[in-house]
């Protein structure tokens, strides 16, 4: 007798010629994923990855709660393997049954024989099944139509597979199989949303944060990395670069004008992402903008980053409103983070009356009156960063 985990891709399914590539990928992260819990073999048959504890050690309830965040898994199921004969399926699943039945109702059995041979019909089966389960747990009736739980039994050519607790897995497309981006960073609430979205549909991840010590604090650098760690509870291992940005903010203070500061200031962001992402070979730049939210986040500031972009600014939460951007911060665990009182570098030199409609010419002609490329390279020369793997927690605010 021994319990798995039964993996249900989703819409990998449906790719075509391309199905094994993002199939392999999957099975890749899903091993990445528990390689640290035991022994696991992993094997794939028809749409649906089949995770089996091979000793004791292995640890499958901490392996389900951490496939539900593997994207391209869309449900995933603790089924049981039993032997194949009516007694022991009956036997064997009762302890099974007990957890799977906790909290329940109402229930009905299902039965399915992909081996003929089988002694029982399928009516006899659930019949056999069903009698027992309210034997052992009188507190239960049988609810055919809209039951609780639904106890599936399934007999195969060697075993036979019992099944009754589902779960929602995280749907997406396995990540590494959309390409790779640098996602900006901030101790907000909307980047981190921004990079789950976009590590959802398939794109590896690697974050970049722009602090300026010492108008923003260690602790302010160490909440953007917390950010990162929950992150990768869905991206997988994220790369972190920390990039020291107070010399270009000063700069900017100097000799720009106040209503073009954070304009300008994002566009020299998006100029250092680039030559990370070109570094990286990483293809696109991901931010948590949301049109309208702030100033710099009009269609005409848009348009005034985008002009100093050559490779394209992924933004997946352009149209959600705040409400809709908080309810999946809190869905993925980073809203109670993004929420703590840390300075971001954004804020240091905020001006009084931002424009919320600069032309792209205006910005060029009033950034082009001071030369940023060697503090550009200097900022670039002095990024540091580390590695943060997958499901790490190692900072404590
Ligand atoms: P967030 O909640 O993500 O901080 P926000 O509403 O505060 O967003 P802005 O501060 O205008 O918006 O930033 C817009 C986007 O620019 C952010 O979502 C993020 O992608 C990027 N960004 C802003 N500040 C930083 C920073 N210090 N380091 C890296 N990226 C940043
Ligand atoms: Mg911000």
């Amino acid at each position: 007798m021994k319990e798995m985990i039964l993996c249900k891709f989703g819409e990998i399914a449906l790719k075509g010629l391309n199905k094994s590539t993002f199939e392999s990928m999957l099975v890749k992260n899903v091993k990445r994923r528990i390689k640290d819990l035991g022994k696991f073999e992993i094997s794939r048959a028809q749409s649906t990855l089949y995770v089996t504890p091979l000793d004791d050690s292995a640890d499958i309830d901490e392996a389900l709660e951490r496939l539900k965040r593997v994207f391209g898994i869309v449900k995933l199921y603790k089924a049981l393997e039993t032997d194949k004969s009516m007694e022991q399926i009956i036997s064997q699943s009762m302890d099974y049954l007990s957890s799977a039945l906790d909290g329940a109702e109402t229930f009905k059995v299902t039965a399915k024989r992909a081996d003929k041979s089988f002694p029982l019909k399928s009516p006899e089966i659930c019949a056999r099944l069903g009698e027992k389960i309210l034997e052992a747990f009188p507190h239960l009736s049988v609810d055919v139509h809209e039951p609780d739980v639904t106890v599936s039994v399934e007999i195969r050519e060697k075993n036979a597979f019992v099944n009754a607790m589902k779960f929602e897995g995280a749907g997406g497309l396995p990540v590494g199989t959309g390409g790779r981006a640098i996602l900006l960073l901030s101790g907000g609430i909307d980047s981190p949303v921004a990079g789950y979205m976009m590590a959802k549909r398939g794109v590896h991840i690697q974050a970049v944060h722009f602090e300026a010590p010492p108008y923003t604090s260690e602790r302010a650098r160490l909440k953007v990395e917390k950010l990162a760690e929950k992150i990768s509870l869905y991206c997988g291992d994220v790369y972190f670069y920390c990039v020291p940005f107070t010399k270009i903010q000063v700069a900017i203070k100097d000799n720009c004008p106040e209503e073009l500061f954070t304009i300008i200031m994002r566009r020299i962001m998006m100029e250092i992402a680039q030559r990370i992402a070109q570094q990286q070979r990483c293809q696109a730049i991901v931010t948590g903008e949301s049109l309208g939210q702030v100033a710099s986040q009009t269609m005409s500031a848009i348009a005034c980053t985008d002009a100093a972009c050559r490779i394209p600014v992924l933004r997946p939460c352009i149209g959600l409103d705040k409400s809709e951007i908080v309810k999946i911060a809190a869905h993925i665990d980073t809203f109670d983070t993004s929420v703590l009182p840390y300075e971001d570098c954004c804020t240091v030199f905020t001006p009084k009356h931002p424009k919320t409609r600069p032309t792209v010419a205006e910005v060029e002609a009033a950034q082009s009156g001071f030369d940023f490329e060697p503090l550009i390279k200097e900022a670039v020369e002095n990024i540091t960063g580390r590695m943060i793997r997958c499901g790490e927690s190692t900072v404590n605010l």
